[in-house]
């Protein structure tokens, strides 16, 4: 190695954090990958939608939040479940997400995401371009363009989105979407023939792509291995050794003494790099503090359900079905179904009742999909922050980074926003701005 080589060590191997290992070992940097559990992508990368959305990147905070507000607050079985607290993370963050619910600021986000997905399919593409068949295989990552039709159930609903499809045409950022009616969504996907009924019409994207988020972090895991990288598994970070604004170190724990928990000296070790990124999902609120650094950041709980369709009629393109806010994607011979956002209950149990209602919703868009009785269930909390933009910016301490934040969309954005936190480490001037992607914009 060279001895000029400088050192960063990235904390968390989900997508984010493999993204961003990945991309600073192609400018040159050491890499070290800090992880808690025992493989890669296990906890909120796993078993997501598997959605590229490239062009769907519209705000959570946007008008008819508030106006729905009521709604989600009584339905106790809606696509959206709220859960009032009165923890200083919740109040802080519902009050500065109802400040960006205004018409304005969710045009910047959605410019703002707009740019960053597609700098992201750029940079993932580039990166699976020369994948060897036999490494995506192995790693099960079933990429593919299918396009994306998100279906309305009700004429208002596919009038407002066709309005969001004019918006972010009227961008020039060479957004592509056609409004189908509901007969031209059978003809582009026959198996919503079941739904077609139902269907007010859609809207089509033709260049998204799906692929499985835990087969894209094995995959990424390989390159980084592959190129000299270092992924150290079962180990948590307990502590920080500062020096002034500086973090010289970490203090690390295998997870089996801290299961043991034991406090010896000797099972702290100290790590040391010149640069610190932290990709800690959710988890990063709570490590950022060791930096004197305050994280907006809130878990948003979702569901996954995933069952074989290798015999079933399953869609190829990808579908949201906007009334359940729900996403099918097909991976291979999987079907994977994965929607709800319940705020304030930040574990990640499977709760029975969403997973039931998860699979009624499916079976009845697809009834002959596959197995209903024999489903992977899943759950994760996405880290979202209020705006719905991810930061990718430094922290308190000078040499500590954060790329963080990615909520309902870090599959889509982890590749751009690890091209954007490389540009900042290396001082380069980035594609895009990086303003809106700072702890001050969150
Ligand atoms: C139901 C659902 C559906 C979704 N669908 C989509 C979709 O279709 N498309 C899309 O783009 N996004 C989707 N998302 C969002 C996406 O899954 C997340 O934004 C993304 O996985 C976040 O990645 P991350 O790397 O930031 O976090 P994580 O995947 O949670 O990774 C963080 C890692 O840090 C590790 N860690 C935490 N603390 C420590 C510590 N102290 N020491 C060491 N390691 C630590 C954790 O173990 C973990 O592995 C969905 C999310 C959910 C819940």
């Amino acid at each position: 190695m060279n001895p000029q080589t400088k050192h960063v060590c990235v904390i968390g191997a989900g997508i984010v954090g493999l993204s961003t290992a990945w991309r600073l070992m192609q400018d040159g940097w050491q890499v070290s990958v800090i992880e808690e559990s025992a493989a890669p992508g296990l906890v909120t990368s796993y078993a997501n939608g598997a959605q590229l959305s490239y062009s769907y990147v519209a705000p959570l905070a946007e008008p008819s939040a508030l106006t729905s507000l009521p709604k989600w607050l009584l339905k106790k079985d809606g696509p959206l479940r709220i859960h009032p607290s009165l923890s200083p993370d919740f109040v802080r963050w519902s009050l500065s997400f109802a400040s960006h619910c205004t018409t304005a600021k969710a045009h910047q986000t959605t410019r703002d995401l707009l740019g960053l997905g597609y700098l992201s399919r750029r940079v993932l593409r580039a990166w699976l371009a020369d994948a060897p068949a036999s490494w995506t295989t192995a790693a099960g990552l079933d990429y593919r363009t299918n396009g994306k039709l998100v279906v309305f159930r009700d004429q208002a609903a596919l009038m407002s989105a066709g309005a969001q499809v004019a918006y972010q045409h009227s961008l020039n950022v060479g957004c592509e979407q056609y409004v189908l009616s509901a007969a031209e969504c059978v003809a582009k996907e026959p198996a919503l023939a079941a739904m077609q009924s139902k269907l007010a019409g859609g809207i089509y994207t033709p260049s998204e792509d799906v692929v499985d988020s835990h087969g894209l972090c094995m995959y990424l895991e390989r390159l980084i291995v592959s190129r000299g990288g270092e992924l150290r598994y079962d180990t948590r970070i307990t502590g920080a050794v500062q020096e002034g604004r500086r973090c010289v170190a970490l203090k690390l724990k295998s997870q089996s003494t801290v299961l043991e928990e034991t406090d010896a000296a000797s099972d702290v070790e100290e790590f040391k790099a010149d640069y610190f990124v932290v990709a800690a999902g959710l988890s990063s609120r709570e490590l950022l503090k060791k930096f004197d650094t305050r994280a907006p950041l809130l878990g948003l709980k979702g569901f996954s359900i995933t069952l074989d369709c290798e015999h079933g009629i399953a869609p190829s393109v990808s579908i949201t079905d906007s009334h359940h806010k729900i996403v099918f994607a097909k991976l291979g011979h999987r079907l994977r179904v994965a929607g709800m956002v319940d705020l304030g209950r930040e574990n990640r149990d499977i709760d029975p009742s969403r997973i039931a209602a998860l699979i009624k919703q499916a079976r009845d868009n697809f009834p002959d999909a596959g197995d209903y009785a024999k489903v992977q269930t899943w759950a994760g909390l996405r880290p979202a922050t209020p705006s719905g933009r991810p930061i990718i910016d430094q922290t308190a301490c000078e040499n500590v980074y954060a790329n963080i934040g990615h909520g309902t969309l870090g599959l889509t954005l982890a590749a751009g926003s690890a091209e954007l936190l490389a540009d900042k480490l290396a001082g380069r001037t980035s594609s895009l701005p990086l303003e809106p992607f700072t702890f001050k914009a969150a």
